[in-house]
């Protein structure tokens, strides 16, 4: 159940309803936010008492059953979508959003050209890991606390936001410092520890699907970060492991419609990880905006063949412009009809 006490509800009122949740049997979450404190009561067994006994405590709003296992990341809980402001951008708003930039922060000259030449076609989010999850351990691992610092330098030469991937609770704190936005990767969905302590922080997180993971899993993964305080979520398709070999990841790309139906939180497509080969990423771009993500992430490296990580579908400063003048009209296209829906609802 989710319940929704009225706007300056009284702390009396708030704590009343909570006790009397747990006399029910359930558990306890509250959420507090600007105006109003949402709390969610979870547990096993009928609902029904429960419910009409909050109908008529003081203070309350409204009550409602929520049947999916996600309680706070689901529709159900919240028709309309949320919006995430980040800087002066906004996901899951009226504007489609680009993120780009290399897999991997190399050095003060890569990241720096690579920045300004997105920014320069209108890319808001800069990308780029400074701690990276390798497969080898003899492989680059990222320039860690000095990628930080590039990231943030970047940042502060062509206004460009920062999302860069955190790899352990340890770090939270000192990336947190530095990005705008903290990503976990597809290796980390199910890492308990790391979504509690991002809980806790107040950056956004963009949180990307599990190679092997279903929607469900990543909804959960999801509802972790809301359920130990943190709303501001971006999820992200970025292909799943199946058996075909062609490509590095294949795209669920009804994912984003699927996710679209199941839950209010924006949702990104990642169509380099997705499918590893720089020829089908602008393609794959294309499907993104048309079938409804809110943005993209994308690969892009000055001289992919010297790329430390992920050269293979890193496009090049050249294509990454060509892609973005390509999806100009399919962006207007989305702008559209965004508003259309938007104003319908
Ligand atoms: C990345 O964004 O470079 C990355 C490692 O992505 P994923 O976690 O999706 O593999
Ligand atoms: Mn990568």
């Amino acid at each position: 159940m989710i319940i929704s006490m009225r706007k300056h509800a009284s702390k009396e009122e708030i704590d009343h309803v909570c006790e009397r949740i747990r006399e029910f049997g359930f558990k306890v979450h509250s959420i507090v936010g600007d105006e109003r404190v949402v709390i969610g009561a979870v547990g096993v067994g009928d609902v029904t008492p429960c419910l009409e006994m909050l109908e008529a405590a003081p203070g309350v709003e409204s009550a409602v059953r929520i049947s999916a296992p996600y309680k706070f990341v689901s529709r159900e809980f919240q028709a309309e979508r949320t919006r995430i402001r980040v800087n002066g951008a906004e996901v899951g708003g009226d504007d489609f959003i680009v993120m780009a930039g290399p897999c991997s922060v190399e050095s003060e000259k890569q990241i720096m050209e690579t920045a300004e030449a997105v920014a320069a076609v209108g890319a808001k989010i800069l990308r780029g890991g400074a701690f990276k999850p390798r497969t080898s351990p003899y492989e680059f691992q990222g320039l860690e606390l000095e990628g930080l610092k590039l990231l943030a330098k970047a940042r502060a030469a062509t206004g460009l936001s920062v999302v860069t991937e955190v790899l352990s609770e340890r770090d939270v704190e000192m990336v947190a410092e530095y990005a705008n936005i903290m990503q976990v990767g597809a290796r980390n969905m199910q890492n308990y520890a790391l979504l509690k302590a991002l809980g806790k922080c107040q950056r956004p997180v963009l949180l990307k699907r599990g190679m092997s993971s279903t929607l469900k899993e990543l909804l959960m993964s999801a509802e972790y970060l809301v359920a130990h305080g943190n709303p501001s979520i971006m999820l992200c398709e970025r292909g799943i492991r199946t058996f075909e070999t062609a490509t590095r990841n294949t795209c669920d790309i009804t994912a984003v419609s699927v996710l679209n139906e199941l839950t209010h939180l924006p949702v990104i497509l990642d169509p380099s990880h997705a499918t590893g080969k720089r020829s089908l990423v602008p393609a794959l771009a294309r499907a993104g905006v048309a079938i409804g993500a809110d943005g993209l992430i994308v690969e892009v490296h000055p001289c992919p063949e010297k790329a430390f990580s992920d050269g293979a579908q890193s496009l090049t400063l050249d294509m990454f412009r060509a892609m973005m003048r390509d999806l100009k009209p399919y962006m207007q296209l989305w702008k559209e009809s965004r508003v259309a829906v938007a104003a319908a609802v």
